[in-house]
């Protein structure tokens, strides 16, 4: 996912990286123009203009740079996000036929459910990450994907009327476990979600993980389930609202204490949106037969230590032994493959049954529907009791790792709410964090 682990594709439609290497360009000249790498060499510090400081007191020269350091790159982030606001404006204009100014620059950015105070957002994750301070390493990718994670924290939590947060959606693997693995009592994520549930935010786990009873979802997600039902403060209404959408948006299952797995299954009828109930058997059938044919071909052309997994909904390969790591260049060239077929397939074509295919770290997997449609579904679930309107897009913010290898299936959810991009469970620990931080802020 960072730069670390960059793959060059023949096919570019599918990067989503262009916005954070754009930003990460424009902090790059002040970079270049300000930094002071030949700082650490004056020691004791002294300098012209400042003069000399006793030993042992900050280098005034480092501080100087550090400072106009914070200051251009602070200046660069208010601009961007007052470029934002207009494209905001844009968006929200039907009436105006013309690209905003960042559309024309950054051609592949999507719509905004929220402002971005990218500013102050930058001094945040300064103060944690001293990126001003550097000398010899730029503003990074990483530091950028922080600093809009951060900005969308503040705007989903921000006093502005109608902007507070409603319903909180994660992704499963690599976000609320590490890769494969499950959510154990230890997780210092669980007391986080409690906390969500107690300010009565809904909280939906969508993941492309796809089981059809509640045991399997039980056996990944126990620790949080079993807290939940522990827990003496979480009222009734807090505790049922907790919802697990499975295989991106194909099986649901509410929190029950009453249940013997914690999970109670919620029978399609009940929350297929409109548009799904469309989604008819026999094209399901026949794009996964497809799909299954040109997953077979790669394993085939690649002679990829895997093997094919077909289920109901879904079809996969996984490593025909779990010890084995398949690698990361056959994975993501099986995934773009696969798509390509599909979507030149008459049943892709037709486009009456979206599918997502992605590279799931060690796997394949090639999912009826994808999470816009998944956090679609919990928005809808946790509507408005007495209005019936579903959870809007503004208060809506998945949190997941997967926005830039192919697929991505997490970057679907971004048409559909507002998203944060972790890597790796701590990350999510400190996210919530932040985000407790500033809810605690509002209600104060
Ligand atoms: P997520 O990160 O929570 O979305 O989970 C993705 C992982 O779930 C994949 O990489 C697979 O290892 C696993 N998985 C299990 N069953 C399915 C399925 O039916 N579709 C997609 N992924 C699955
Ligand atoms: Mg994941």
């Amino acid at each position: 996912m960072t730069t670390r682990y960059r793959v060059e594709y023949a096919l570019k439609t599918h990067r989503r990286d262009q916005f954070i290497e754009w930003i990460k360009g424009l902090l790059a000249v002040p970079f270049v123009l300000y930094s002071q790498p030949h700082g650490v060499f004056e020691y004791p510090p002294s300098s012209p203009e400042l003069g000399t400081s006793p030993p042992g007191s900050p280098n005034p020269v480092l501080i100087k740079a550090r400072e106009e350091a914070h200051r251009r790159y602070a200046e660069i982030l208010h601009d961007v996000e007052l470029m934002i606001d207009d494209h905001i404006a844009h968006q929200n204009d039907p009436d105006n036929p013309f690209p905003s100014k960042l559309k024309l620059l950054v051609p592949s950015i999507g719509p905004f459910f929220t402002r971005l105070p990218l500013e102050a957002a930058f001094k945040f994750q300064d103060r944690k990450r001293y990126i001003s301070s550097r000398r010899f390493v730029s503003p990074s990718f990483n530091d950028v994907r922080l600093i809009l994670n951060s900005a969308q924290l503040i705007s989903v939590t921000s006093t502005t009327p109608g902007s507070t947060l409603q319903l909180a959606t994660f992704d499963g693997d690599v976000t609320l476990y590490d890769d494969g693995q499950s959510l154990e009592p230890s997780s210092p994520i669980i007391p986080r979600l409690l906390d969500l549930l107690r300010k009565n935010i809904k909280i939906g786990i969508v993941t492309a993980a796809g089981y059809t009873s509640a045991d399997r979802y039980y056996a990944r997600l126990h620790g949080l389930l079993d807290s939940i039902a522990a827990s003496a403060d979480l009222s009734p209404i807090q505790k049922r609202s907790v919802i697990i959408m499975g295989g991106e948006a194909n099986y649901l299952f509410q929190f029950d204490p009453s249940s013997e797995h914690l999970l109670s299954p919620v029978p399609r009828s009940e929350w297929l949106t409109p548009e799904m109930l469309l989604w008819d058997d026999r094209d399901i059938a026949q794009l996964l037969d497809i799909a299954e044919t040109a997953l077979a071909d790669c394993i085939k052309t690649l002679n990829l230590p895997a093997v094919l997994m077909r289920k109901d909904r879904a079809v996969g390969i996984i490593p025909s032994d779990p010890s084995i790591r398949i690698p990361r260049e056959s994975l993501e060239e099986t995934v773009l493959c696969v798509q390509k077929i599909l979507e030149l397939s008459s049943a892709g074509r037709n486009k009456k049954v979206p599918f997502c295919a992605f590279n799931g770290g060690n796997d394949v997997f090639v999912d009826i529907g994808d999470k816009s449609w998944g956090v679609t579904v919990c928005q809808r679930w946790f509507a408005d009791g007495e209005t019936g309107k579903p959870i809007k897009g503004e208060n809506t913010l998945h949190v997941g790792d997967q926005f830039l290898s192919a697929g991505a299936n997490d970057f679907r959810a971004r048409s559909v709410g507002t998203t944060a991009w972790i890597a790796s469970p701590a990350e999510t620990v400190e996210l919530l964090d932040e985000l407790g931080e500033l809810m605690g802020k509002k209600m104060s």
